[in-house]
């Protein structure tokens, strides 16, 4: 049984001082593959150096976070887009919309994540995103991608029912990770309806670490934790859990 953290922030920027003991306890936990998403430019060095030294275990994206767009973000996009180049990098993110703190940078947002949609088209990349209180905005974007092949995780999906079925009926996973194990979290019924086959597990490491941790920094070993409350909603196996959310992942190449 191997599981894989499909969204996890597993380098020096936000483990300064036991990134490699990290690594060690998720590979020790059976999480063997965790996908590292960039949010800007800067977070690459501390990505690929993580990648270098463990390039059998951690898989890096490239992308503009919609929080992290610069007032030159024409100059930043080309900066990110010649990693792509890098056969290394296995998909673009984190990408995405996010009204949650302010509206200022829509038009920025829109145009940004587009252009990056643009990008994961063309070179056959699934994307991760991140969308939080913009899942009407996203989806207006996503709309204009629809059938272009386009794949991709909804990553700590916090929509509602609707946005989940048709995220799925378009082939987006959407990506669960420690808010599952929060009590009286909406989540649950929604990946009940929608059926295992159609998730991805995370961590969002170092964030919304899972309960018992909740409030401490999280990490990828902890999936296994976040891999049993889907079981118990499944009432299923965590071997089950490990196998088809491993294969819904690998299916996104
Ligand atoms: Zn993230």
């Amino acid at each position: 049984m191997t599981f894989i953290d499909s969204h996890g922030h597993l380098y020096k920027e936000y483990y300064e001082d036991d990134l490699d003991q990290v690594i060690l306890r998720a590979i020790q936990a059976d999480v063997t593959k965790v996908v590292l998403p960039s949010v800007t430019s800067q977070s690459l060095a501390d990505i690929f150096s993580a990648v270098e030294q463990y390039p059998d275990n951690l898989f890096p994206l490239v992308g503009l976070h919609p929080t992290d767009i610069p007032e030159d973000y024409e100059q930043e996009l080309s900066i990110l887009e010649k990693y792509l180049d890098d056969p290394r990098v296995v998909g673009i993110g984190e990408i995405g919309m996010d009204l949650y703190h302010s509206t200022d940078k829509l038009e920025e947002q829109r145009i940004v994540f587009a252009r990056q949609l643009e990008w994961a088209c063309q070179r056959r990349l699934p994307v991760s995103m991140h969308i939080r209180s913009a899942y009407a905005e996203a989806i207006e974007i996503l709309r204009e991608f629809s059938g272009s092949g386009l794949k991709g995780i909804l990553h700590c999906f916090s929509g509602g029912i609707q946005e989940a079925q048709w995220a799925v009926k378009e082939g987006y996973l959407l990506g669960v990770g420690g808010v599952i194990t929060f009590k009286n979290n909406k989540l649950k019924d929604i990946i009940k309806i929608v059926g295992l086959e159609h998730i991805a597990l995370e961590t969002d490491a170092p964030f919304l670490a899972p309960t018992p941790y909740r409030g401490t920094r999280n990490e990828s070993s902890y999936i296994p934790i976040i891999a049993q409350a889907v079981a118990d909603i499944f009432e299923c196996s965590i071997e089950k859990v490990a196998d088809v959310t491993t294969a819904n992942v690998l299916n996104l190449k």
